[in-house]
């Protein structure tokens, strides 16, 4: 590497109170990195934004530990292999990685996926193709498992994980309910198929959740949680099954919600109707079925059962807003950031 290369990067000044402001964040540059044995030094192509990212922010232990202050901010990569020292890696191949937030990262080869860009736009690796695609695969087949004729519910539904539960759901043949934020959401709802689009931040969710529901919920794909939830919760049959993948509209959440404690309500008809509330985090399923995924998957977006949407930012130094921006539901579809 030319020794006057520099690395921008972007690494967590603070931890965020709520929603990450500027001051959360800090850019800065430093020297290139060289790889060790075994490694590759990677430019960093497209990076992912993920809502989990938020997490890992705050010092609350979760099921990753968090981020210290001072790190670079983590997410995925696609990166391109700018120098190797790693057999069956060369300069030129196209990789999936965890570089997060800089223009360089050094990692070892045996953590990276190779892409073939003939095969798929190379972006669609961090996507439907991708972890947020697999977490949907999984969760909706492992612990939603809908039947035909079933009725399926998920919000966040214009993401890349909500996008790909509805539309698996319905290749599996349940009709699909897709809810989301606002009319261009809504319009995107209904050319990815769903069968119904509803607009969380209209009034009355719950009423017309009932109607486009006649016959109540079978499958729940938590997302988001909080008012969603609650206009859910009445819907669901008996035996109906909730994976809880996501709470996204908690993630800035400073506090409870105020108001009378709703968790009696809330066993009372897990238990009254039976219900499977399962969480879950996408790994736990890799080993079973993540080659199952990618056949699946690549067929259906081939053959356009799957359709996805990528909503890309040009700029490294744009990811902090366009991150916050997207916790707000301002993205559609798959957030990515440009960066080289
Ligand atoms: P999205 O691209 O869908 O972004 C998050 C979306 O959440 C926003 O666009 C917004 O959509 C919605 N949202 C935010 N606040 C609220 C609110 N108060 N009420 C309703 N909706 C809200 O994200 P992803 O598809 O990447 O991820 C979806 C969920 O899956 C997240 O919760 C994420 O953390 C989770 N996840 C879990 C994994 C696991 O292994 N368990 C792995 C990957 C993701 P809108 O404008 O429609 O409201």
């Amino acid at each position: 590497m030319s020794t006057t290369a520099l690395n921008h990067r972007i690494r967590l000044a603070a931890r965020p109170h709520g929603e990450p402001t500027a001051d959360d964040f800090v850019h800065d540059a430093v020297e290139v990195p060289s790889p060790g044995p075994g490694q590759v030094l990677l430019r960093t192509r497209y990076l992912s934004l993920d809502p989990y990212v938020r997490g890992r922010m705050s010092a609350a232990k979760s099921y990753a530990a968090p981020m210290e202050v001072g790190d670079v901010i983590v997410g995925g990569t696609v990166s391109e292999v700018v120098e190797s020292a790693a057999d069956g890696l060369t300069p030129g191949d196209t990789v999936l990685g965890y570089g997060g937030w800089q223009e360089y990262s050094v990692e070892d080869a045996t953590g990276l996926r190779r892409l073939d860009p003939d095969a798929a736009p190379v972006t669609t690796a961090l996507g439907v193709l991708g972890m947020p695609g697999f977490t949907a695969y999984a969760g909706l087949l492992a612990i939603g498992r809908p039947q035909p004729g079933e009725t399926v519910a998920v919000a966040a539904a214009t993401g890349p994980v909500g996008s790909a539960v509805g539309q698996i759901a319905r290749i599996h043949g349940a009709r699909a309910i897709g809810i989301a934020g606002g009319e261009r959401k809504l319009s995107e709802l209904h050319e990815l198929g769903f069968d119904a689009a509803l607009d969380h931040r209209a009034p009355d969710l719950a009423g017309r959740l009932a109607q486009a529901a006649p016959d109540g919920i079978d499958v729940y794909f938590e997302n988001v949680g909080g008012a969603v939830w609650d206009a859910v919760l009445p819907q669901l049959n008996e035996f109906a099954r909730v994976p809880v993948c996501g709470l996204a509209a908690n993630y800035n959440a400073t506090s409870l919600p105020e108001g009378p404690d709703r968790s009696g309500r809330l066993m009372g008809t897990v238990l009254a109707k039976s219900l499977t509330l399962r969480g879950f985090i996408q790994r736990e399923f890799a080993p079973r079925m993540f080659a199952d995924f990618l056949r699946d998957m690549t067929d259906w977006v081939a053959s356009g059962r799957v359709k996805y949407t990528e909503d890309v930012t040009e700029g490294l130094d744009r990811a902090p807003e366009t991150f916050t921006g997207m916790l707000r539901g301002r993205n559609l579809g798959k957030t990515i950031i440009q960066v080289s």
